[in-house]
C-alpha cells in the first residue's frame, strides 16, 4: 500500500552513534545534551530567538495556552487537525470558529472580527498544509482589540513568509515533530517564542513548574522531550534540505500533471512553502469517495484531512456553521508525497485521478496558481 505518508527514517548508524552516548552518559530525559543540542540547531536552522522542545505537538499548544494566560474563548479555525480546537477546550477555552478563505484555506481575516466576544483572549490559526495564514492582517486586528495569537505550525516546520520563518509571527507558535510530520523526533514538538519572559514561563510549565530543587513557582505539566527522539531529531535535521528538495519534486509534478483537474490550495503571497502535503480539492463529495475508492484499489491509500470540519464536532457545540470549511472539507483529499515516493507510484495516482475527474465540471474551480517555491 501507498499511503498518503512514509516515516523519514535517516541514517541507522547515525542514530546508534547517538544511543550509544546516551547509555555512555546513563542521561536519559529531563534536559539532556541532545536536547539542549537540538534546540540550539533548530533555533539557528529557522532563525528564531526561543525554540522549547515538548514531547508532542498536543502538549506544545495546551502550555502555550497557559503560558500566554489565556481564558474565555478563542477564534481559531474549523479547518485544521481536532487538536487545534480539543486543546483549547480541555485547557477550558471555548473555541469559537471563523470561517475559513476558500483559497488559501486558512483563517479568514474577513470573518475573525465579527466571531470576537466579550470573554474572546486570543486568536489561534493554523498554517494548513503549510501555507502561512494572512498574518500581517491577523496581527493588526490582534493588536486592535487587544488579542493574543497562536499559532499551529504543525504543518510549518521550514516555512518561510517574507523572508523568514513563518513561526516568527504570533506570540507563539507550535510545531508537531510527531513520525508523519516532515521533519519528526518520534514524537514531539516544539514552543516557538520571540518574548523572554514567555520563554521563561514555558520553560517552568512544561517542568512541573519547577525553578529549582528546593522552589516550585505554580502550576506545570509534564512536557520534556527525552534523549532518544532528540537523537532522532539530530540526524534527520541533517538531511532537512534534501528532504525539501525531493518534496518539492514531487509536488511540482502533481501540479503540473493534476492543476486542470482539481483545485488547489493557493500558496499566500511572499511565501515559501514546504510541500508537507499533497491536498487537492474534488468537485463534490461523491467525486471525493469514488477517487478514494478507486486509488485504494489501485493500492493507495490518500487521507481526508481535515474531515470533518471541527464546527460540526458536537462536544464543541453550539456552533455557527462554517459554510466554507465544510464545503472544503468533504471535497480535499491528500495524496502520497514522501521523499523516496517512486515515480511509477506517482503516475498511478496521477493517472488515477485524472480518469476520476476528468470531463467533470467544478462549480468551485478557481484558476490553480503556480506553487510558490
Ligand atoms: C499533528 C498535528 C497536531 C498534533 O501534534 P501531535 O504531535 O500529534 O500531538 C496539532 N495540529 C496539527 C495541525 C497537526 O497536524
Amino acid at each position: 500500500m501507498i499511503n498518503v505518508t512514509k516515516t523519514y527514517l535517516g541514517d541507522i548508524d547515525k542514530f546508534k552513534g547517538y544511543v550509544e552516548g546516551i547509555y555512555a552518559r546513563g542521561w536519559l530525559t529531563n534536559h539532556g545534551p541532545l536536547v539542549c543540542e537540538l534546540e540550539q540547531r533548530l533555533k539557528e536552522y529557522l532563525g528564531v530567538k526561543h525554540v522549547i522542545l515538548t514531547n508532542n505537538g498536543t502538549l506544545a499548544l495546551q502550555v502555550a495556552y497557559r503560558a500566554l494566560g489565556l481564558s474565555g474563548s478563542a477564534v481559531t479555525t474549523p479547518f485544521s487537525f481536532v487538536a487545534t480546537s480539543s486543546s483549547l477546550q480541555w485547557e477550558g477555552i471555548r473555541p469559537i470558529f471563523a470561517d475559513i478563505d476558500a483559497q488559501t484555506w486558512n483563517i479568514s481575516p474577513d470573518h475573525i472580527e465579527s466571531r470576537i466576544v466579550s470573554d474572546t483572549t486570543a486568536i489561534v490559526g493554523t498554517h494548513v498544509f503549510g501555507n502561512p495564514c494572512a498574518v500581517e492582517r491577523i496581527e493588526e486586528i490582534a493588536r486592535r482589540r487587544n488579542l493574543k495569537v497562536v499559532y499551529d505550525g504543525a504543518h510549518a516546520f521550514a516555512v518561510r513568509h517574507a523572508g523568514q520563518s513563518v513561526l516568527n509571527w504570533g506570540d507563539i507558535s507550535t510545531l508537531s515533530f510527531h513520525a508523519t510530520k516532515l521533519f519528526h523526533t518520534i514524537e514531539g514538538g516544539a514552543i516557538i517564542t520571540n518574548d523572554d519572559e514567555t520563554a521563561r514561563r514555558v520553560h517552568l510549565l512544561c517542568n512541573f513548574g519547577i525553578v529549582d530543587v528546593d522552589k516550585i513557582e505554580g502550576i506545570g505539566i509534564n512536557a520534556k522531550l527525552n534523549e532518544f527522539s532528540a537523537a532522532m531529531g539530530l540526524c534527520i535535521l541533517d538531511d532537512i534540505e534534501n528532504i525539501l528538495q525531493e518534496r518539492a519534486e514531487i509536488a511540482d509534478r502533481y501540479t503540473t500533471r493534476l492543476g486542470d483537474y482539481v483545485d488547489l490550495q493557493r500558496p499566500e503571497n511572499n511565501s515559501q512553502l514546504n510541500h508537507s502535503y499533497y491536498p487537492i480539492a474534488l468537485s463534490d463529495e461523491q467525486q471525493l469517495l469514488r477517487l478514494r475508492s478507486a486509488l485504494n484499489t489501485n493500492g493507495i491509500n490518500p487521507r481526508r484531512y481535515f474531515y470533518p470540519s471541527l464546527d460540526t464536532l458536537e462536544y464543541l457545540q453550539p456552533q455557527a456553521a462554517q459554510t466554507a470549511s465544510r464545503s472544503l472539507s468533504e471535497r480535499v483529499l491528500c495524496l502520497p508525497i514522501y521523499p523516496g515516493l517512486l515515480r511509477d507510484d506517482q503516475d498511478r495516482v496521477i493517472s488515477t485521478v485524472i480518469a476520476e475527474t476528468s470531463g467533470a465540471h467544478s462549480p468551485y474551480r478557481v484558476p490553480s496558481l503556480a506553487q510558490v517555491m
